[in-house]
């Protein structure tokens, strides 16, 4: 009889370590590791960074786009998932869009017919995006190497720094470009993005990341709050019209917490020209910092994001493009609405909205915007 608990015990113990979860909160190690993640068609090498926190979340970076490839963070139970769509090799993010978790720019969003005047100039972009210019152009900042130094441990953090060169996709100005990535010990993903140019030029940066607080599945059922009184309708080509519209009465309310998939195939004009959401959200702001812009709960792992930013919009999209054809981490189709992006950035096609909060910047300016990525989780 002993031996047959003994054994048991043994298989138990066995299959317990079989089980375990290699990144989980006792065996990660609070810091910052450097791996190898490839090498782009042109050459150049480029590096996976893990970013872990004293609670065994983790976040992972490459150096390509400066794009988060992972991130794992704890379910009320404490189990980890990874919440951030993407691939498991540099590969899949080669292989063009659709810019998951990576740092968009120079223009992040749509610029109309790829056109804006500045200075008197008029400046012409590449269209890659029917008859508009979207994510910076054909190669964004998504798809160049970034340079990389690691900042430190407590919390661990990594520097992206970027040249983008005058002239490049159409933008003027040389523009240096600063992405600093913290993983704090309060589960926070801080991005912090400086810039400063040589010449006058617009910019908007955002950070790309399509997330599911489950892990897997559609997000339909992920309870949104988004902290806007107003959005910003589009057009056809989902280019906004100019009209900052109250969110009240319309499926564009969130202020009280809703589900996604609550109003998302509702008869209206403009959840029909986005295919669902894909809009910009006019922050309710207070003050010059970071604040709250939206809170979003997944009901059955009780995972929560909340996003606070300095920025004067969002993005809400709500993967409406995809269509299963990209295949991602683990060989998993990619359906529709099977993540969700909170992008804080500029309003889409500021430049040629004088009405919307600026987006140029001069030589001597400094530009400096946080956003900040909060987990922790509900009962
Ligand atoms: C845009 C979508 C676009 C997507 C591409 C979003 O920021 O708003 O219209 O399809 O990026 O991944």
């Amino acid at each position: 009889m002993k031996s047959f608990v003994g054994l048991g015990c043994i298989i138990i113990f066995v299959l317990g370590m079989a089980n375990a979860n290699p990144l989980d909160a006792q065996s990660a190690k609070p810091g910052i590791k450097k791996n190898g993640f490839g090498t782009t068609k042109d050459g150049q090498s480029v590096n996976l960074y893990t970013l872990t926190n004293r609670h065994g979340v983790q976040a992972r970076i490459t150096n390509y786009g400066a794009t988060v490839v992972s991130l794992l963070v704890p379910d009320r139970h404490g189990k980890l998932a990874d919440v951030v769509l993407g691939f498991d090799a540099l590969d899949g993010y080669l292989a063009k869009e659709p810019y998951f978790g990576a740092v968009v720019g120079r223009y992040a969003n749509r610029i109309a017919k790829g056109q804006f005047t500045l200075d008197g100039t008029v400046y012409k972009l590449v269209l890659n995006n029917g008859p508009n210019s979207l994510h910076g152009g054909t190669k964004g900042f998504d798809k160049q190497v970034w340079n990389a130094r690691e900042l430190g441990e407590n919390p661990p953090a990594l520097e992206l720094t970027y040249l983008s060169k005058d002239g490049e996709e159409g933008y003027p100005g040389n523009l240096k470009v600063k992405v600093v990535y913290a993983l704090t010990d309060s589960n926070e993903l801080k991005i912090e993005y400086t810039a400063t140019t040589d010449k006058d030029t617009v910019l908007n940066l955002t950070n790309h990341s399509y997330f599911n607080l489950a892990g897997e599945g559609d997000v339909l059922k992920h309870v949104v709050t988004i902290n806007a009184d107003q959005f910003t309708p589009i057009d056809s080509t989902l280019i906004p019209t100019g009209e900052l519209r109250k969110v009240e009465g319309t499926p564009f309310d969130f202020r009280k917490p809703t589900a996604i998939g609550a109003r998302i195939n509702a008869d209206d004009e403009q959840l029909k020209f986005g295919n669902g959401y894909d809009h910009d959200f006019v922050l309710n702001r207070k003050g010059k910092g970071p604040e709250l812009a939206a809170r979003v709960v997944e009901p059955g792992s009780g995972r929560v994001l909340e996003v606070f930013t300095t920025q004067p919009g969002v993005q809400f999209y709500t993967g409406n493009f995809l269509d299963g054809t990209v295949q991602g981490k683990g060989g998993k189709a990619y359906g529709q609405r099977s993540g969700f992006c909170l992008e804080t950035q500029h309003f889409p096609d500021s430049p040629n909205h004088p009405e919307f909060p600026t987006t140029k910047l001069k030589p001597g300016e400094t530009f400096h915007e946080t956003t900040i990525f909060k987990f922790s989780t509900a009962p």
